[in-house]
């Protein structure tokens, strides 16, 4: 093994998809030595995977679709993808599944097609009076434009004020805890960008044409059909590019929370983590990549001068927590179905989405012939009261919510887990309009580089993370360490759009 104490070191802040990658990019490309340090007991992030008595949840439901050819190519690096002549997933265990991307509305106790298609169910389903509602408020919003100064106004826009109310008001305030007139429009042109009822009308053309575009180009983001998802979940590839790191000589410290950033003369010196034992080691080094949160990484800093302006944005930059409960169930009421997820719009439970792991990849369930593994994902704020409810009435307030609203009986659920996950969402509202003062910052430390979601405060994709790595090593690789603006600018100019509704 070579002597990594003549190597330069870079310290990088996370083992989820922007960490890795940076470290695996680092080892591929450099002669500099890498180490992870990170604060939880598994590798992934927001995308590892959680085993619980012998199933397997994804925490989120994580499709893994990318227009980015690198990071198409870096993933079937890892893991290959289910071909005819490929590997075949009843007898290998490292390969990305192909899987149908389906999934529905549930509104009025009823399936809807997402996104909403103009069908003979979906009119009966709605009402000859909401529909002709939903008509006229189509039309009108196409006369009378509003000012794009709110998401409210973006979403009705595109798809006019009875189909706001009725699919996305109520959803959306569930998600942000914020209501849509209080949301800034650019969270709806990042993430649904390009979605709206003409998008669905010319989606429903062009299959009727018999146009459909497999690789996804002309198709918006959210009405793509088909992604790939590692045989035991997202963590899986996330762990399988750990291995590597360690196999080419990198490092990766579990259960090392970051606590000092410690800078010297302009530059980062070293970074000290704390263990689960409050022990603390300080790691010197030439590069510090932080995908760890923006608001925690301004308290980290020391030996440097922050503006208060800079303090007081971070400490204020607003984020979403999220909960997830999964729950084996014997049966569905309504018997198997085929859904990936599915949005549930009914206003009276606060119940979000709900994940059917069967249907994600059957390997995820110990019992796929006999169980439904479900993921029941609740939006909350840290410290709220769905936050601080125990598990098990937090549990019993997910059965209760399904039995509620029609989905299963009870008696039904044999065994049962929850899982928190803080900062899950970097939010656009309050501070965040002024994160720019906070990057003016940080980009005068020339070898301290913020990548990936939390990192860059940005609300994105594991390609995205993947992406902000890969240009923050290009950079460090060419020697000038002074522009990072492709670091920070990734995606924004590209047709890249996310495809969920959150
Ligand atoms: C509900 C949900 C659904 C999603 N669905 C999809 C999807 O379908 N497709 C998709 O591509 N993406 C999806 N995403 C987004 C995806 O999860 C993220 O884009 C991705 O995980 C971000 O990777 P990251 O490495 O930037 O950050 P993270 O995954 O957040 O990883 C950051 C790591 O840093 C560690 N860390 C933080 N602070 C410290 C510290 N002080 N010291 C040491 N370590 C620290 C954390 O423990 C974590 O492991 C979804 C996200 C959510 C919440």
């Amino acid at each position: 093994m070579e002597n990594t104490s003549q190597k330069k070191t870079a310290v990088i802040a996370g083992a989820g998809p922007a960490g890795l990658t940076a470290a695996l990019e680092l080892l591929r490309h450099t002669n500099i030595h890498p180490v992870i340090l990170e604060k939880d007991e598994v590798v992934g992030g927001i995308s590892r995977t959680v085993r619980y008595h012998g199933n397997r949840m994804d925490i989120g439901g994580h499709r893994f679709f990318s227009k980015s050819p690198e990071v198409l190519r870096w993933w079937d690096g890892l893991m290959p993808l289910q071909r005819p002549e490929g590997p075949d997933p009843e007898k290998e265990d490292r390969v990305m599944l192909r899987r149908p991307r389906i999934s529905r509305i549930y509104f009025l106790r009823k399936f809807f097609d997402y996104p909403i298609t103009m069908k003979k169910e979906t009119f009966s389903g709605l009402g000859l009076r909401r529909v002709l509602h939903a008509g006229f408020g189509y039309l009108w919003s196409c006369i009378h434009r509003l000012p794009e100064t709110s998401l409210e106004n973006f979403y009705i826009n595109r798809f006019g004020r009875p189909l706001y109310r009725m699919f996305f008001e109520a959803y959306t305030e569930k998600v942000w805890g914020i209501h849509p007139s209080k949301l800034g429009a650019d969270w709806g042109s990042q993430r649904v960008k390009g979605l709206s009822v003409s998008a669905v009308l010319r989606d429903m053309l062009s299959k009727a044409l018999g146009r459909k575009d497999r690789d996804g180009a002309h198709v918006e983001t959210s009405l793509i059909e088909e992604f790939i998802y590692p045989k035991y979940g997202p963590g899986q590839l996330w762990e399988t590019a750990a291995e590597e790191i360690m196999s080419l000589g990198g490092e990766i410290l579990m259960e090392s929370e970051i606590v000092k950033v410690k800078v010297e003369r302009g530059e980062v010196k070293s970074v000290s983590a704390k263990d689960k034992d409050g022990n603390l080691t300080e790691i010197h080094c030439d590069y510090f990549l932080s995908s760890m949160p923006v608001k925690d990484l301004i308290t980290c800093i020391e030996g440097t001068e922050i503006p208060v302006e800079v303090r007081e944005v971070a400490a204020k930059l607003p984020y979403r927590d999220f909960i997830t409960a999964g729950l084996c169930v014997n049966k569905l009421k309504i018997g198997r179905i085929q859904d990936t997820w599915i949005y549930i719009q009914e206003r009276d439970v606060k119940l979000g989405r709900l994940q059917i792991f069967n249907n994600w990849s059957p390997y995820l369930v110990k019992d796929c012939e006999e169980t439904l593994w479900l993921g029941l994902e609740y939006f909350c704020s840290e410290g709220d009261e769905l936050w601080q409810m125990s598990d098990d009435d937090f549990i019993h307030l997910a059965e209760k919510e399904l039995i509620q609203i029609g989905l299963i009986d009870e008696g039904c659920v044999l065994d049962a887990c929850r899982v928190k996950v803080k900062k899950a969402y970097p939010a656009y509202f309050g501070s965040y309009y002024s994160l720019n003062t906070v990057k003016t910052f940080l980009d005068t430390i020339p070898n301290l580089f913020c990548i990936g979601r939390n990192g860059q405060h940005r609300y994105n994709n594991m390609d995205h993370s993947m992406l902000t790595a890969m240009e923050c090593v290009r950079i460090i690789q060419s020697g000038n360490l002074t522009d990072k603006d492709a670091m920070w600018n990734v995606n924004t100019e590209e047709e890249y759009h996310e495809t969920k509704k959150s």
